[in-house]
């Protein structure tokens, strides 16, 4: 098999994209519709007998080249690509759980996710019990027979723990209970999700995928390691589908009742974000590490928050699960808000913007933003403070970003 770099720009078979004209990159079939030969045979596409595009909300062959490329690159036995991250996140929690049942998460994850277990979904009776991912006697100890999930992130997202997947995977094994991991902040490229034992992995392909911050997307992975037949929810697809009763569940019900289905244009802007992924995750990795050792040591900086040195508690776990790179995410911590907002008004490279893993360097207050809906408890009990920035490198040179974050910290 060709390796990571060579996959991303060929596809696995490394075949031409357009049959037509033999044109290098594959067109973009904005369209709702197909036309079919005959009605037995759309008949026989709608019973799931013959493998064909009906409808792009369920499938269309410019996502379908995005779906086939990030297989080829993450493993798995189904990809189902959809309109943003949290779209992945929610389809899937769907499709996993439902009202009178619990899933498992990490007391440390993204705002929104948060948000969606507590806000969203719990009114329609599905419990979260939050739990601290690295304390695994809890994780054990918070399951019990109607949990139909444990989620977490492989680095959180702005708290930068990182999850120990081989550790989670033992306890969710012996439990029978899928594992979810949600891949953004490392994708598939540094974090080997589905190796590691996940069951399931989910990525937000508007970060690090999409590159220079053009499309939103996101991506369910399966990784075929769990039995569906153990699952409730899922246990009828698996009569029929057996390994594929996941995917083919997503295809055929979740995902295409709920909708939240890819652009065909942003597919493809996607899958050629995917073909200078790798490139750009090792610089931005590389500026986050640079940044992190020369923010340390600023007076005024009060500390500083990054996997990838030596004094973070997840030092030696990151370097191992992700190959010696540490993603493309710090913190540091100044008094307090005011000082914080006076930093971000200082800047004058380095964007004031949320999302991440751009090709731009983005600085931005999380209390006060993505964590905005949350009290000031609640944010300090998911390690949110007032005092905190987050960044996320971009691809510049280390110097310019190292220049413009001094002058605005203010010890120029
Ligand atoms: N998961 C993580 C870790 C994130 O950081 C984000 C967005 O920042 C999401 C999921 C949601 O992705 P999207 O914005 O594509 O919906």
């Amino acid at each position: 098999m060709n390796g990571f770099a060579t996959r991303a720009v060929h596809g696995a078979g490394g075949g031409v994209a357009d049959q037509a004209h033999g044109a290098l990159r594959g067109p973009v079939y904005d369209t709702v519709s197909f036309d079919f030969a005959s009605a037995e045979d759309i008949a026989a596409a709608f019973a799931g007998r013959k493998a064909a595009h009906s409808y792009s909300r369920i499938t269309n062959p410019t996502v379908a080249e995005l779906e086939g490329r990030v297989q080829s690159l993450a493993g798995g036995v189904g990809v189902v690509a959809l309109s943003s991250g949290m779209a992945a996140i929610s389809t899937a929690i769907m499709a996993l759980a439902g009202a009178g049942t619990n899933i498992v998460a990490a007391r440390s994850l993204f705002g929104n996710t948060t948000s969606l277990l507590t806000h969203t979904l719990a009114p329609w009776g599905l419990e979260t019990r939050f739990v601290d991912m690295d304390d695994h006697a809890a994780v054990a100890a918070a399951m019990d027979a109607d949990t139909r999930a444990v989620f977490c992130e492989s680095i959180t997202n702005p708290q930068l723990e990182v999850a120990d997947i081989p550790a989670l995977a033992a306890i969710c094994r012996e439990r029978g209970v899928p594992l979810v991991v949600d891949n953004t902040a490392t994708t598939f490229y540094l974090c080997r999700a589905g190796e590691l034992g996940a069951d399931i992995e989910i990525v937000s392909s508007t970060k690090y995928i999409s590159g220079g911050g053009t499309t939103v997307g996101g991506l369910i992975i399966d990784h075929g390691s769990f039995p569906w037949s153990k699952s409730p929810r899922l246990a009828e697809f698996a009569k029929g589908f057996g390994p594929f009763a996941f995917i083919v569940a997503l295809r055929r019900e979740i995902s295409r009742n709920i909708g939240a289905c890819l652009a065909p244009h942003n597919a493809w802007l996607q899958t050629l974000g995917l073909e200078t992924m790798a490139l750009r995750v090792e610089k931005s990795c590389h500026n986050a590490l640079a940044l992190a050792r020369f923010l340390k040591q600023l007076p005024g900086v009060r500390a500083l928050n990054y996997p990838g040195l030596p004094g973070s508690p997840y030092h030696e776990l990151a370097g191992n699960q992700f190959g010696g790179r540490y993603g493309g995410i710090l913190t540091f911590e100044l008094a307090g808000r005011r000082e914080c907002f006076a930093c971000l008004d200082r800047l004058r490279l380095i964007k004031r913007a949320t999302n991440i893993n751009d090709n731009k360097t983005l600085a931005i207050h999380p209390a006060s933003t993505i964590f905005t809906e949350f009290s000031q408890q609640e944010r300090e009990a998911m390690g949110v403070g007032e005092g905190m920035i987050r960044i996320s490198t971009g691809i510049e040179d280390s110097e310019d970003l190292q220049r413009d974050l001094e002058q605005a910290i203010g010890s120029a």
